[in-house]
């Protein structure tokens, strides 16, 4: 039924997400005395949202974000010596350790046996191949893919570039609006495997599917019984 099984990789192989929320929250305490909690997260995500077209996915946007949001936050009365400590929150980030999801190591390895496992993830180049080398399951995979924005134009560049055929694709992903809609526009198949928490950009509210069905599943656990029953059918 496949020839080519895809993972996206923050919060589908590794937690990613609890790590921006975690250095939010220090970031709000950090402009505690120009804003509100809530009005400085609003600031920060209006923000971000202006630069993804400049900077694109990752820390080293996020951090650009959040000097930003500072200096705009305070009237550019911030000190350098917060925009330091702002600089210091997006280093933890990137020396955070890779941690994977509950079962990610046993179903990739054991699937690797069978399929050409591939990971298609946006962000930064230099952050997601050192996550993929500290995950310790580089080799299972064929390919990584690490791309600007995945977008239905993306993920038909990536098979026609890898001669797969989209119906012979299955796409595995916590993201409806970058892991699954794509995919099924182009005639693959997705599995969508919901993250605890979502980043804003990233939620659809009420998704165009264009009368196809994605495969939603409670944890990555699940989807060796998902292949196997798609082979069947
Ligand atoms: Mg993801």
């Amino acid at each position: 039924m496949f020839d080519v099984i895809a993972f996206d990789a923050d919060d589908t192989l590794w937690h990613n997400e609890v790590l921006y929320t975690e250095t939010q929250d220090k970031f709000k305490e950090l402009l505690s005395d120009y804003l509100s909690a809530d009005a400085v997260e609003e600031a920060l995500y209006r923000t971000e949202k202006q630069n993804l077209h400049h900077y694109g996915y990752g820390i080293k946007s996020f951090a650009l974000s959040m000097i930003e949001t500072a200096i705009e936050v305070s009237d550019g009365q911030i000190s350098g010596q917060a925009i330091q400590a702002v600089i210091g929150l997006a280093k933890d980030m990137l020396n955070a350790p890779v941690q994977l999801l509950d079962g990610v190591h046993g179903v990739i390895t054991a699937l690797s046996k069978s399929y050409q496992l591939m990971v298609i993830t946006k962000g930064d180049l230099l952050n997601q191949e050192s996550k993929v080398s500290q995950s310790g399951l580089a080799h299972c995979f064929t390919h990584i893919e690490v791309v600007s924005e995945k977008t239905k134009d993306t993920y038909q560049a990536l098979l026609t570039k890898h001669c797969i055929s989209p119906r012979r694709f299955l796409m595995v992903g916590n993201s409806l609006r970058s892991d699954v809609l794509p995919v099924l526009a182009i005639g693959g198949q997705a599995a969508y495997i919901p993250y605890h928490t979502t980043w804003a950009h990233e939620i659809v509210v009420n998704p165009d599917q264009g009368g196809k069905v994605y495969h939603e599943l409670e944890h990555i656990g699940q989807v060796p019984a998902l292949v196997r029953r798609l082979s069947q059918t």
